[in-house]
């Protein structure tokens, strides 16, 4: 279905766009099917895979409604070889498998897109946890997991690589049987075991598949014309490959990608690019800007006939039609920025670009994956909730009563609280202490690499700036008796955090000794202009996310000789979650900063602290004039408490109730605090539930085997 033919709930008025995004808006042939426009949601991961299908299967069908020609399943592993566990992806080993994914086929179809399934077999990049079976690839070599698995990949002999197209093909025909529209071979990444046939890093064989690039390409040749065969008559072959593995010739670099697409250029019905591994591939904002792929992916359109798709965390309709006007990309590849406005292709069609909700780069959707639970998107709370709470990125219910609503704290919280509040027809009113929007992004964003940040507060005051029922207050700093005075029926208190300078956090949960000339400045601090008085200064990193890497960046580039010390084995240790541990490491050392690693701070003096090894706790000594502790933050409660103190005079006031949201609810991070705005909106006014204890998220259940029998399943193993 073309956009502009879209249901009328949602009419498309063409009218009103810009004609220089027409481009945009163009059919795009791919072998047998067509895809309705330019934009096209690459594969991507997201923690639910194959554990939680319906929930997976409503997010890809929100984006086949929000106009993308082109949704695609994150990776599918096509065969218990190719078993990633703890990672959860899509699965198809089998038949059981088919129903799952045709109701992602279906959401998509359902709303007039095209469905592409990304078979995915694992190589050497799956130490098959579950299924047990032994790991393969082109040589004997450790697996190369994320989690440095115990375990060896066998070198695969012929017999292996004959089992291997088998599979990849029934899994070909599985997917057709689910009704998908584009199946992929995938040889990207680092991810893909035909890539680690085509890289000379992995590939040391001395047979048909070893040695020259004709014979590394060999298995992914015979695999794309496999999978034409078994259907390529009814659904497009897309291949995605790494053009470049950024290892020079150690690798498979630009110059033999160039020489591949010489070999089997014309064979797929698409070239689907990335650069790198996923690291390279999903770089944050704050090492890369919005394209940066480009000067990689430029000229290989020249090398084929057929379409190519590459991405570039795009966001901007201006940068999209460039790469079609330039010759780079037929299709808009997006994966990040199709999580976090699942309509954006909509909002271009229908001449609204300014309502497009950009993707700030920040890789939290990646961490779903990494930790193998449901995504999440700082931007958009509703992902991963369409279909457990019934979340949609662009609707929500009307108001159900008159009530009106004060919020208080302008921060990511309170911000979307107001909005989609707003949304659904309340009368808000949003005051903030300060004299700018946004509390912690605002600030956060002021820093090194974060300036992109401030994306989250800028597409709210937007949005509430078109609301005629949200007021907003700047340099309204409420008490209690400004709270009663207002007269609202439901108020809530988004008023933030603040850090803790008394070292309390993961490592100490009772105070540390601080001494009494000690300079301790907390994040706070840095974060509204101070700067500490001397020049040596220890940054203690006990949060491990990313603010104490970059505050201390922050320190080093005003001049400071900075010392970043933490507890864990490596700097911003739980940003590998987000792919950007090694790359904020690179950066700390390359700034000049001082890197103690695995020491824990156990006492801030005056001139020192005292430091103790976080395994044998052998103390030193390590001068300094100042101490930034980033610990853990309080939740910012005064005015919480003031209210609860009060309650008597509620009534009077015609206050209902009093509640706190994000962090000064609980600190966590800003994903957290939209999520917690959109919840309260959400929430209020739901009709009550009969069992207050209910837990109103929806979950999908295993279904238990149906023949089991208690005695039998028992007696007979073993027979
Ligand atoms: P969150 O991440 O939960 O949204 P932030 O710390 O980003 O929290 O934002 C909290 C905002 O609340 C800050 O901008 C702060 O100035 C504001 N604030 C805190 N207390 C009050 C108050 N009593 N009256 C008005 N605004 C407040
Ligand atoms: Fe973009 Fe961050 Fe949302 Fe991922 S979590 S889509 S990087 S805003």
């Amino acid at each position: 279905m073309p956009l502009d033919t879209a249901p009328p709930s949602t009419p498309a008025s063409p009218a009103t766009r810009d004609p220089r995004f027409d481009v945009l808006l163009e059919p795009v042939p791919i072998g047998p099917v067509v895809a309705r426009n330019r934009f096209y949601q690459v594969p991507h991961c997201n923690g639910m895979g194959w554990r939680d299908p319906t929930a997976l299967a409503t997010m890809r069908g929100i984006k086949a409604e929000g106009g993308w020609a082109v949704v695609c399943t994150e990776q599918a592993e096509i065969h218990p070889t190719s078993d990633i566990t703890p990672f959860v992806e899509a699965r198809l080993w089998s038949d059981a498998d088919v129903p799952a994914l045709a109701r992602m086929a279906q959401a998509v179809h359902a709303h007039g897109a095209l469905a592409g399934i990304e078979l995915c077999w694992n190589g050497m990049n799956s130490p098959n946890l579950w299924s047990r079976e032994t790991p393969m690839g082109p040589a004997h070599l450790p697996v190369a997991t994320f989690t440095n698995e115990p375990l060896q990949a066998r070198a695969m002999d012929r017999a292996d690589i004959d089992a291997l197209r088998r599979w990849h093909r029934a899994a070909a025909l599985r997917s057709r049987a689910a009704g998908f529209d584009i199946v992929y071979v995938y040889a990207g990444h680092a991810l893909g075991g035909l890539h680690h046939f085509l890289s000379r890093r992995y590939n040391d064989r001395k047979d048909d598949y070893g040695g020259t690039l004709a014979n590394r390409v060999r298995l992914l040749r015979e695999v794309i014309e496999d999978t034409r065969d078994a259907i390529g008559d009814r659904a497009a072959v897309a291949v995605r490959i790494t053009i470049d593995e950024m290892l020079g010739a150690a690798g498979f670099d630009r110059r033999e990608a160039e020489d591949a697409f010489g070999l089997i250029g014309e064979l797929p019905d698409l070239w689907d690019l990335v650069l790198g591994s996923w690291e390279h591939d999903s770089a944050t904002s704050r090492f890369e800007d919005e394209g940066f792929q480009e000067p990689f992916v430029t000229g290989f359109k020249r090398l084929t006939s057929k379409p190519v798709v590459g991405v570039g965390r795009f966001t901007s309709p201006d940068a999209m039609v460039r790469q079609v006007k330039r010759g780079v990309l037929d299709l808009i590849g997006c994966a990040r920025p199709s999580i976090a406005d699942p309509w954006l292709p909509r909002k271009v069609a229908e001449g609204r670009v300014d309502d497009i909700r950009e993707c700030i780069g920040c890789n939290i959707c990646v961490s779903g994956d990494f930790t193998s639970s449901p995504i999440r998107c700082t931007q958009n709370p509703t992902m991963g909730e369409e279909w457990r709470r019934g979340w949609h990125p662009e609707r929500i219910r009307p108001r159900a009563s008159d009530a009106t609503v004060l919020v208080v704290g302008a921060g990511p919280a309170g911000l979307e609280c107001a909005r989609a509040l707003g949304q659904r027809g309340y009368a808000v009113t949003l005051a903030e202490a300060g004299t700018t929007l946004g509390g912690r992004v605002t600030r956060e964003a002021a820093l090194p690499g974060l300036a992109a940040w401030a994306r989250v507060r800028d597409w709210r005051a937007y949005q509430l700036k078109k609301m005629p029922e949200v007021q907003i207050a700047l340099a309204s700093p409420l008490d209690a008796d400004d709270v009663l005075a207002f007269g609202a029926t439901h108020v809530v208190l988004a008023t933030g955090a603040h850090w803790r300078t008394d070292g309390v956090g993961r490592l100490h949960t009772h105070p540390l000794p601080v001494a009494a000339d000690a300079q301790v400045v907390s994040p706070d601090a840095l974060m509204s202009g101070a700067r500490p008085r001397g020049r040596q200064v220890v940054v203690f990193d006990d949060d491990h996310y990313y603010l104490a890497g970059v505050l201390a960046e922050r320190l080093a580039r005003d001049g400071f000789d900075v010392h970043y010390v933490t507890s864990a084995a490596r700097v911003s240790d739980w940003t590998v979650n987000t792919m950007e541990q090694t790359r904020i490491q690179a950066r700390l050392i390359e700034t000049g900063i001082t890197l103690h690693l695995s020491q824990d701070v156990v006492a801030f003096e005056a001139d020192h602290v005292d430091l103790a090894c976080h395994y044998t706790g052998r103390r030193t000594q390590l001068a300094c004039d100042a101490i930034v502790p980033v610990t853990a933050r309080l939740p910012e409660r005064t005015l919480f408490d003031a209210l609860h103190a009060r309650t008597d005079a509620w009534a009077d006031a015609g206050l209902r109730s009093v509640q706190a949201i994000g962090d000064a609810w609980a600190p966590a991070t800003i994903a957290h605090a939209v999520h917690a705005g959109r919840r309260f909106a959400e929430a209020l006014d739901a009709p009550p539930d009969a069992d207050p204890d209910a837990w109103l998220v929806r979950r999908e259940m295993v279904g238990l085997a149906p023949d089991w029998d208690p005695v039998r399943a028992v007696t007979q193993a073993g027979r």
